[in-house]
């Protein structure tokens, strides 16, 4: 990591609402995926139904307009459904207005704050003061992650579970992963065997961070 990143990450840390990695007390992860819903989803969620995990759903708005039978489906599966902003522009691009507009276009396509809060994990992960004020001011809890598995650029299962491994995965971390992938979903059944066998529970976001 380099040191911007780290002094952006220290600076995150401090503020209420932005979540980057969750308690260590419970013995429990989560996993993330970004990006979907797509045609490669009802096999993630067959694969994520037999590992018999969790996982959170950062969904673009224009995409789970395109699929909101597979909206439905995390959701019917017992799966966190959240924001990702509505066609993957950089917050940090966008004006207050249009940025709330993209928040609500969003929620609209996935029936609205399906958990119960409002999450949303902003494209890149890419956030300046002015939409992390917005996204605060309108309620919205910022997800960030602790653990990358560089699946967007690290096509090799092998690496992306090592990368995910009990090395680098512990309580309380949140891990991210895009949809859309099938090194992502070959590495799966690796990972979470791992993840268990470290005695490590995987829950949704929001079951990692409730009081
Ligand atoms: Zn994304």
């Amino acid at each position: 990591m380099n040191v911007r990143a780290l002094v952006k990450n220290a600076v995150f840390d401090r503020i209420p609402g932005v979540l980057r990695k969750g308690p260590a007390i419970g013995k429990r992860v989560a996993l993330t995926f970004d990006d979907g819903p797509d045609p490669m989803t009802p096999q993630l969620l067959e694969l994520l139904d037999d590992l018999g995990v969790p996982a959170t759903f950062f969904v673009c708005g224009n995409r789970a307009v395109e699929h909101p039978q597979l909206i439905r489906e995390y959701v019917r599966r017992g799966h966190q459904v959240a924001n990702h902003g509505f066609d993957h522009q950089r917050f940090s691009k966008l004006s207050r207005r249009a940025l709330l507009e993209q928040m609500d276009q969003t929620e609209r396509a996935i029936g609205g704050q399906v958990s119960g809060q409002a999450w949303v994990r902003p494209p890149h992960g890419s956030i300046d003061p002015l939409s992390m004020l917005t996204l605060r001011s309108a309620g919205y809890i910022i997800a960030m992650w602790s653990v990358d598995s560089m699946d967007h650029s690290e096509h090799d299962p092998a690496k992306l579970a090592e990368t995910c491994g009990p090395a680098n995965v512990g309580a309380g971390d949140v891990v991210l992963f895009h949809e859309g992938q099938t090194w992502t979903m070959e590495a799966l059944p690796r990972i979470v065997a791992a993840l268990h066998a470290s005695g490590l529970e995987c829950v949704t976001m929001h079951d990692l961070f409730a009081k």
